[in-house]
Formats: C-alpha cells, structure tokens, sequence
C-alpha cells in the first residue's frame, strides 16, 4: 500500500465507502473547527490548561501500550482526553482526541485516508459523547446529588459510550469498504476490550479530576509525571514483554521448523533407505557392501544364492577370500584403481569359491556407496553369474585347441605355447627348451592292414602313454595323422632330452591290443632345442622334423638330435632351394647328351638327356646335389618340364641339322613326383608333338625303387604313354629288388643295368647279377641297356653277355649340344662310309 502514490488516497474504496469517509472526515473536521472556536473563548489560564492537556494526550498517543498477545494497543492518553472533558468540556476534550488520534494513525498508517479520517471520526464520537456528559452534568447537579459518585458512574458511561462511538464509526467504514453489512454488535462485541481500556482510562481521570477538584492545581503537577511514569513503565514493560513474546514466538517456530525439517528428512531417509534396502533384498543379481579393508558388511540373499553360503557367513567374511586365489590380485588392482580416486567403478571378471568347492565365474561391478546415517564411504560391489558362458567359451576353446581324437593339445596350440617359449628363452637363456618331434614307424601298415578304427585305437593308446610318462608341465600335442610333439621346458642339458626320448620309446614299445589282435610300434624322434635360437615356431618345428628323418634313416626306434652340422645341412639347403627356384624360373637349367650306343656295332643309337645347372657362383651344379632337393620341395615338376622341353627342341634341333642321320633316341629322366601327377602323360605328348618328334624315339627313364613307391599312383600314366607309343625305361635296375611279376606286368619297354653291376665286372669276375639281368630282359621281351661303360674289358664282358646296348665314360661323357652334334655327324659319315 505504501507503494500507492499520496494522491490516489481511494483506489479501494467504494463509492459508499468514499461518501461515508468524506461525510465522517467532513463532519468531524467541523466539529475539530467548532471546538476550537469554543476554546479560544475560555480564559488565558484556561487555555493554556487545554493546550497542556493536548499536547500531553498527543504526546502520551505516541507510546501505546501494547497488550501482549493482543492485536491493538492503547494509548493512555484518554486518561488525559477524559480529564480535559471533565474540566473544560467537550469541545476541549474533542481537539485532544483528534490530536491524540492523528499522532496514533499517523504512527501505525502510513495512508492519508487513515491519518485524516482517525482524527475526524475521534473529534466526532468525543464531541458527541461530551456534550451528552456536558448535558447530563448540570442535572446531576440540580438534582442534589452533590456527591462525586454519580459524576464517577456518569464518566464511565462516557467512556463506554466514547469507546462504542469510535468502533462504530471506524469498524462501519472497513464494512462498507468491504462491502460487507454493518453488525455493529458483532463489531461492539469484537472491539470489547476497547470499552474496558476505555473504562478504566476514565476512571483514572475521575479519581485525578477529584483529587484536583479538593488539593487544587498544583495536584496536577505531581499526578501528571507519576501518570506519565506509571504509561511509560507499562509501555516500556509489555513492550519488553512483547519483544520476548515475540522472540519466543520466533524461537518456538524456528524450533518447530526444525522439528518439522528433521521429520521430513527422516521420512525421506526411510523412504530411500527402505527402496535401497528393498532393491538390496530383492535383486537377482548378487549384491554386497564391502569397506574398503575388503570386509564384506553385508551380503544379499541372490550373493548368498551363488555362492551357496549363508548371509551370516558372507558377512563375516572377507572379499578376498570368496574370491579364487589366481583372480585375487586382478580385483585388487580394480579396487585400488578405484580407491586411489583414478576411477569411479570398475568391473572384472573373476572366479569366487562356491561353498560345494566349484568355482562360479562372475562378472563383478563396484562403486562407491555412501552407508547408513554415519554416511561412512564403502564399497557397493555387485557379482552376475557368468559361468554358463564362461564354461562355454573354454568348451570352444578347448575345441580349438584341441584334437578331437586324442584329446590332446593340436598343433595350433603347440605352436602357441612354443611361440611363449621361444619369446621367454630370448629373455632369458638359461629358460632352454626342447622340441621333440615323433613319427610312428609302423602306423601306415597297421591302418591299412587292421583298418582305421584300430588305426585310432593305436593313436589314442600312444597319446595316454606319452602323457604319463610326462611331467605335468610337458606339453605333447598331435599335430596330424601320426605325428606327435612334445615342448620340454626349463631344460637343462641335451643328456636330459635324450632320456626322456628314450624313456618315450620304452614305453611306446609295449603291446598294445588292437581288438584280436597285438601290436608292437615303435617311433623315431627328432629332437631340437633353444640352443639354435629359433625366432619363430616353424624353424624349431622344420628342425626337430629333419633330426626325425634322420633318425628314421638310422632304421627304426631311433632318435637323433639336431646338431650344428644338420643345420649348416639345413641352411645351405634353404639356400640352394631358393637358387635353384630362380634358376627354374629363369631358363638356366640346361641339358647335356650323353651318347648311347650299339655295343656290338658301336652304332650311336640315342642320347640320354642329363640335367644341368649352370651357377654363377658354384659354377656347374651336378644332378646329385639338386634332384633329390627339387624332389623334396616339389620343384621337380616345373624342372622335369625344363629339361624335357629343352631337351626335345635340342635333339629335334640336332637331327635336323644332320639330315641323314635317321633316328635317334632319346632318353630322358623323370622323377616318381612328375609320373604320378595326372595328366602328365598328355603333357608328354604336347611336348614331343610340339618338337615334332616321333613318340617311338623317346624314352623317359624312372628309378626302379622310384617306380614301386608310386605305382599305384604312376600307373594310369605309364598306361598312357605307352598307348602314345613312348617306352618307359627302368632306370639303375638291381637296386631296387623289384618282383618279377611287377616288372611283368607294367607297361616297361627297358631294363638299364645299374652301374655298381657294371663296375664290378671291371677285374673279370662278378658277372652273375648282370647276366642274370641280361637274361630276365630277354625272356621278358625287354631292351637291356648298361651304363657307366668305363673300361673295354667291361665293354667287352657286356657284348660277351649279350647286352645290346651301353654307355659310358668309355664311349662318351655327357656333353653340351654342340659337342653331340659333332658326335652325330661323325656317326653319320661313320656309317656311310661303312
Ligand atoms: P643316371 O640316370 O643314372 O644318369 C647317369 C649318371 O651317371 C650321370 O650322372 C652321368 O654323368 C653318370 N655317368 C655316365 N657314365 C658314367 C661312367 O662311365 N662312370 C661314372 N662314374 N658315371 C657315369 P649325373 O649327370 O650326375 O646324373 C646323376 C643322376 O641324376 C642321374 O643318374 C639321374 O638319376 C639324375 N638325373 C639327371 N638328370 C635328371 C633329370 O633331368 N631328371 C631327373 N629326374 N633325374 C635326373
Ligand atoms: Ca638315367
Ligand atoms: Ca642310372
């Protein structure tokens, strides 16, 4: 309201709230003016009484008296008011209570309306109710009452009378304003309080009245600063009263503040404690409060379920000793993460001790949690069963890593493991290790002879006897068929691996019952160790696997160890495999011609092709040293093509240059690998068609021991080629004790006598084998053909013996083209002249 500008003094009221403040404030103003005129008609000394008396009632009206715990004050300045009635009539006693009514709305309104009309409305109720006293007076006098007692009673009337007028008069204009009706008993009956302060104010005045009436002015002297002390206490005490009223009163509801506060935030307390407790119990996954000293302080009934223990024996307990020893120190490191602040939560993977002994995999959370009302820190850790998956995932891998026959670890895991071991011995020499490779002599014919199944049976029985008789920390694999490996860590000599390899084929060699029947086997083992610092898997593997073949060429249940002397084998090996890649790729591989002839007309009938390896560095490289190479790493299928190409187009070349030399044969060497390729035959036929040779001339040569290994395979080719027309000659015969049915048989045109047979005819002597030969060729409708010729007596033996044709050193080494050329010519005019 104070915000209101002074000018718009009745933005509230209604229009009858305005006519009825306008005609109060008008009326009262009036009666204000009347009074004054009135006084000013009284004497000096008079007026100055009336002028003391206001000023003392407006003074009096600025220190109210407050009733505790009462809405309204009053001012005892009507003690004053009532005495200026009493001594100088009303019109006195109306200017002091509009005066003591303007200090009293000046001081609690700050509205003009109010500071106006209190005055007004105060001149107005006291001017009307004095002059009835006014009136009233004389009669009590003519009627003889000269006691002050009537007077006394009259004045309390008054009073009563003032104190109604006042209410009515101020309580009607609030009504109005309202707009509610005017009760005036129910606005009398409010306002009760006023009448007795009223009453009571009169009262003092009637007694000060009758003491000034009998003790003079001077009476008035002396009861006007005790009236003035006795107000000023009493203002001053319930003031102080009111004050310390009201500090309680602040106190109190500052206290019932808190009580109310505390209660709420207990009741929300309970609330979340009871939800948190609630989703504690109730949860499916297992849920615990851990300090950070790992103390399990409590434990949920779903923690309780996985790990088959009771809440009691979990919450005595300690996190780390639910947890599997091997995992303990991964969620330690989580926890101290978490501890030392670097994270918020974390989250492992963990094995916990069910209480039957299992371990149960759990995925583990945790996070700080604030417990209880102490809001001590701990830890909230929560555990999810993840063992089904786990066990699943170690299935797969199990299934990965493993053979399914045996059981055993495969060779993907070997070479893991030997991966580790080799990273682990580069670190750390004295962490030697050794690799045993083992192949099993015999399993190829007991397979076949007894079928698979006992095959399989033999394998498994062998895997259980190689992993007794291991430490636990050996590792032995299968790496396919009957192949196994061992990785022997932490070893400390050669001695030690040799042992064990032996040890390995004691008890390899014991029976082993296969259905009916009973089976001996043996294996061959080759062994390497760290000592040739191996920088991946395959090198040790690659070496273990040579030492085995050479055991293997030791005979049977042998081992033999990788030595430096293997390994310069090996690299060298390695090294030539490659040269000899590129000089495949590149052309380089050349043949000579070695003549053959008629022995007993000495007629060239053909040339033997002869590989040759022209090398920049080794100079001329000799079959011997790379054939047996070429056929292990497969390279004698681009090589055999090499060679039968270059020596077709040489020889196809060579007869060309000399027209009347007719025909020639010519042999050339293929290799087992080569004649059982399907297809190969056809190749044949492509190439000597390509040189437009006639099939007739060639023959292609194939070592005896050669051609029983691969017989089956070989055959549809041999089949073929001799359909084509080409003769298959069967190369060092002898050596390779091949059956004479075999030989029968096979679709051969040839038997060359091996050269060892022909050496030994050299003194006279040892010709039993070769006549043998001569006459098993004979009767069998086979060419015999001898080489390495390297003496005339020799020479002359084999045309004794009745063999037909030869070659040799004797009659002519292998030589470039060229020098065949030469040869030929020489043969030709040889022949025309004869
Ligand atoms: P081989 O087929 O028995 O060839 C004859 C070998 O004996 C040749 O050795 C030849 O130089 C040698 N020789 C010939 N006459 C005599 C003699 O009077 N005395 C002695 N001591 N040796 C004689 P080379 O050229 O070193 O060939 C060795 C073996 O290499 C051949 O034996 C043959 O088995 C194989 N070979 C050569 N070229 C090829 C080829 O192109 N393919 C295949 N698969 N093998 C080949
Ligand atoms: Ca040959
Ligand atoms: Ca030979």
């Amino acid at each position: 309201m104070s915000e209101q500008p002074a000018f718009l003094l009745m933005h509230d009221y209604r229009p009858e709230a305005k006519a009825y403040w306008w005609t109060t404030f008008l009326l009262g103003t009036a009666v204000f003016g009347l009074s004054l005129v009135e006084v000013a008609k009284l004497s000096d000394a008079a007026v100055l009484q009336v002028l003391v008396g206001v000023a003392i009632a407006a003074v009096t009206g600025l220190f109210p008296v407050r009733i505790p715990g009462a809405k309204v004050s009053v001012a005892g300045a009507e003690i004053f008011v009532f005495m200026l009635l009493l001594i100088h009539g009303p019109a006195a006693a109306a200017i002091a209570a509009a005066c003591e009514a303007a200090v009293g709305s000046w001081r609690t309104s700050d509205r003009w309306t109010s500071r106006l009309g209190s005055p007004a409305m105060a001149a107005l109720a006291m001017y009307g109710c004095g002059s009835a006293f006014a009136l009233a007076v004389p009669l009590l006098d003519t009627s003889g009452a000269g006691d002050r007692g009537p007077l006394f009673a009259l004045l309390l009337l008054v009073a009563l009378a003032y104190s109604a007028a006042s209410t009515l008069l101020t309580g009607s204009l609030m009504c109005v304003k309202r707009g509610e009706p005017v009760r005036p008993v129910r606005l009398l009956r409010a306002h009760g309080w006023l009448a007795l302060a009223y009453a009571a104010s009169a009262s003092v005045s009637g007694l000060v009245y009758m003491s000034f009436d009998r003790f003079g002015s001077e009476m008035l002297l002396a009861i006007f600063p005790i009236i003035a002390m006795f107000l000023s206490t009493l203002h001053f005490y319930f003031r102080q009263a009111e004050t310390q009223v009201v500090a309680q009163r602040e106190k109190f509801a500052a206290a019932e503040h808190a009580v109310a506060e505390a209660a709420r935030h207990v009741v929300q307390l309970q609330a979340s404690e009871s939800r948190f407790h609630s989703a504690f119990t109730h949860a499916a996954v297992g849920m615990m409060l851990v300090s950070n000293e790992y103390r399990i302080l409590q434990a949920n009934p779903a923690l309780c379920h996985l790990l088959g223990r009771s809440e009691t024996e979990l919450a005595q307990s300690d996190l780390k000793a639910i947890v599997h020893a091997e995992d303990v120190g991964v969620l330690q490191a989580q926890v101290a993460g978490l501890l030392s602040g670097a994270d918020s939560k974390f989250t492992a993977e963990v094995r916990c001790l069910h209480r039957h002994g299992i371990d149960v995999w759990v995925s583990t959370n945790g996070s700080f949690f604030s417990a209880g009302d102490s809001g001590e820190r701990c830890l909230i850790v929560q555990m999810h069963d993840v063992t089904a998956r786990r066990r699943a995932e170690s299935r797969l891998q199990h299934i990965a890593y493993h053979d399914g026959l045996t059981n055993l670890p495969n060779r993907s895991h070997f070479l893991e493991q030997l991966t580790r071991a080799i990273v682990q011995a580069a670190g750390d020499p004295a962490a030697m290790f050794a690799v045993l490779f083992l192949d099993f002599d015999r399993f190829k014919v007991i397979n076949d002879s007894l079928g698979h199944r006992a095959g399989d049976e033999l394998l498994t029985t062998a895997a259980r006897r190689l992993r007794e008789c291991l430490r636990p920390t050996d590792l032995v694999a299968r790496l396919g068929g009957d192949e196994f490996a061992i990785l022997v860590e932490h070893v400390r000599s050669d001695a030690e691996v040799m042992e064990l390899a032996e040890r390995i084929q004691g008890v390899l060699r014991a029976p082993i019952h296969l259905g009916e029947a009973e089976v001996t086997t043996s294996a061959s083992i080759g062994i390497t160790t760290s000592a040739f610092r191996y920088e991946t898997p395959e090198q040790a593997m690659r070496d273990a696997d040579i030492a085995m073949y050479r055991a293997k060429s030791q005979g049977k249940a042998q081992y033999a160890l990788f030595d430096s002397a293997l390994h310069t084998e090996v690299s060298s090996q390695l090294w030539m495999e490659g040269e000899l890649r590129r000089a495949i790729e590149g052309g380089v591989v050349d043949v000579d011609f070695q003549p053959i002839f008629d022995l007993r007309s000495r007629r060239l009938t053909g040339f033997e092709a002869l590989a040759r390896w022209p090398h920049a560095a080794r100079g001329s490289i000799r079959p011997s040293e790379f054939i047996a190479l070429a056929e292990e790493t497969g390279l004698i299928v681009p090589l055999g093509d090499r060679v039968l190409e270059r020596a077709c187009g040489q020889h196809a070349q060579l007869q060309r240059n000399i027209p009347g030399i007719g025909m020639l044969d010519l042999h050339v060497n293929v290799s087992g690998m080569q004649l059982s390729r399907p297809g190969y035959a056809s190749r044949v036929k492509q190439i000597i068609a390509a040189f437009e040779l006639h099939p007739e001339q060639v023959t292609l040569e194939l070592t005896e021991s050669v051609l029983i290994e691969k017989l089956s395979a070989a055959l549809p080719n041999l089949l073929e080629l001799r359909e084509i027309g080409v003769r298959i000659s069967i190369d060092d015969f002898g050596t390779g004790y091949s059956s004479l049915s075999v030989l029968q048989d096979l679709p051969i045109g040839e038997i060359k006598i091996d050269r060892t047979f022909v050496t030994r005819l050299a003194n006279g002597g040892g010709d039993e084998v070769v006549r043998a030969i001569i006459a098993l060729g004979r009767s069998l409708g086979k060419r015999v053909i001898a080489e390495g010729i390297e003496s005339a007596p020799q020479l002359d033996q084999l045309i004794r013996l009745g063999c037909e044709h030869g070659q040799g050193f004797l009659l002519g080494r292998p030589m470039s083209t060229s020098d065949a050329e030469v040869m030929a010519r020489t043969a030709a005019t040889q022949v025309r002249i004869a």
